[in-house]
């Protein structure tokens, strides 16, 4: 008995000696990611690692559902470590965050902007520390941070393609996002692009174009219920940028009569846009894997954090941002999910039958047995 007390005793001594061990050598390496390659880096992970994110907000299903968890695997598959923030919306506080996640010993940082120019600040901040940045799914104007998203542009043209075929000519709306984020002026001048013909034909008229504050769906149905009233109801397409605002367009829709008439347009691929594709009120959601841009992002932020070079990053390409800045990139492709290939996001295991289907018509889409 006495023994096996003295056994406990002097493991619990070495255990709380150990752990005064590590403690000691966290305090006196901490260093920037990049930094001396003989100096070991803060706790953390395995590897000593961590990766701070500063989110803007939760408010899009695809942020905390595909792409969140996506970085935490490719962090938890090399041993580092994940911290993270939420921004509430705030530009403001996003810049507080950022500071926090230095100062909790961030080795790497990846940023969902909510302001594209307010965030700079905080952005040079971190790269004169040593720290490496990535701009995730949302440009920041600095060339030093690694630009990771899909093509944005492309996102539009893709939307715009599937309105276009439908509605070849008509009173068009035009439901863009949130003005601080680029993708809004990105995905507008991909769907301006191919629909240019038939504006300066005068087949396509613009009758209702709006910014939408923070992509609230709400703000897009308010607009989108002005902009039938200021018509007379005399629309006959909308390219909305996002699903989460095209729930929103066709809530004004249906309050009119018109869900299932007017052609409405969306990306992002969330489960209830999907849902109204297979439904015939929604004609087009444009997919992007988030979890592959999650993916790569967490690789790349753990492979910046060891050090490497931005133009060493596996995949990298040459961006001109619209403000002159040449931006290493990672550029993912979308796909536009419309009634006729529903089977790709079942088959990528992106939506389950029953969500899909709910409501739907038993035989009446492909997809929807
Ligand atoms: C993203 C979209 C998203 C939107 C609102 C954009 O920057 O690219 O996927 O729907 O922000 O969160």
């Amino acid at each position: 008995m006495f023994n096996r007390k003295l056994v406990a005793l002097l493991a619990a001594l070495a255990l709380l000696f150990a752990a005064c061990g590590d403690d000691d050598e966290a305090d006196t390496t901490a260093a920037p990611a990049g930094g001396d390659e003989t100096t070991a880096a803060p706790s953390g992970g395995d590897d000593g690692l961590i990766v701070g994110v500063s989110w803007n907000n939760y408010n899009e299903e695809r942020w905390a559902k595909s792409d969140e968890p996506a970085i935490v695997a490719a962090l938890d598959a090399a041993g580092v470590e994940y911290i993270s923030t939420d921004a509430g919306s705030s530009a403001e506080q996003q810049l507080n965050d950022v500071q926090q996640l230095i100062s909790q010993g961030a080795n790497a940082l990846i940023i969902l902007a909510q302001d594209g120019t307010a965030i700079l600040p905080a952005v040079e901040d971190a790269l004169n520390q040593g720290i490496p940045v990535i701009a995730y799914d949302r440009l920041i104007g600095n060339p030093g941070a690694l630009y990771i998203t899909f093509d944005n542009v492309e996102v539009g043209r893709m939307q715009a393609r599937e309105i276009l075929a439908l509605v070849p000519e008509g009173n068009y709306v035009f439901i863009k996002g949130n003005q601080a984020d680029a993708n809004a002026d990105f995905l507008r001048g991909g769907q301006a692009e191919v629909l240019k013909d038939a504006v300066d034909s005068g087949a396509i008229v613009n009758v209702g174009e709006s910014y939408t504050d923070n992509w609230d769906p709400a703000v897009a149905q308010t607009n989108m219920e002005q902009f039938l009233t200021q018509n007379n109801n005399e629309v006959d397409a909308v390219v909305a940028s996002n699903d989460g605002m095209a729930g929103g367009v066709v809530e004004a829709l249906r309050a009119q009569g018109l869900a299932g008439i007017v052609p409405v347009s969306g990306q992002d691929g969330d489960a209830a846009a999907l849902n109204r594709v297979a439904l015939g009120e929604q004609t087009v959601s444009v997919w992007k894997d988030a979890r592959e841009l999650g993916k790569a992002a967490g690789e790349a932020a753990v492979a910046l954090a060891q050090g490497t070079a931005l133009a060493d990053i596996s995949g990298v390409v040459d961006f001109l941002s619209p403000g002159g800045n040449n931006m290493t990139s990672i550029l993912l492709a979308p796909i536009p999910i419309t009634q006729d290939n529903l089977n790709v996001v079942l088959d990528a295991g992106w939506i389950d039958e029953a969500t899909l289907c709910q409501n739907v018509e038993a035989g009446s889409v492909a997809g929807c047995p």
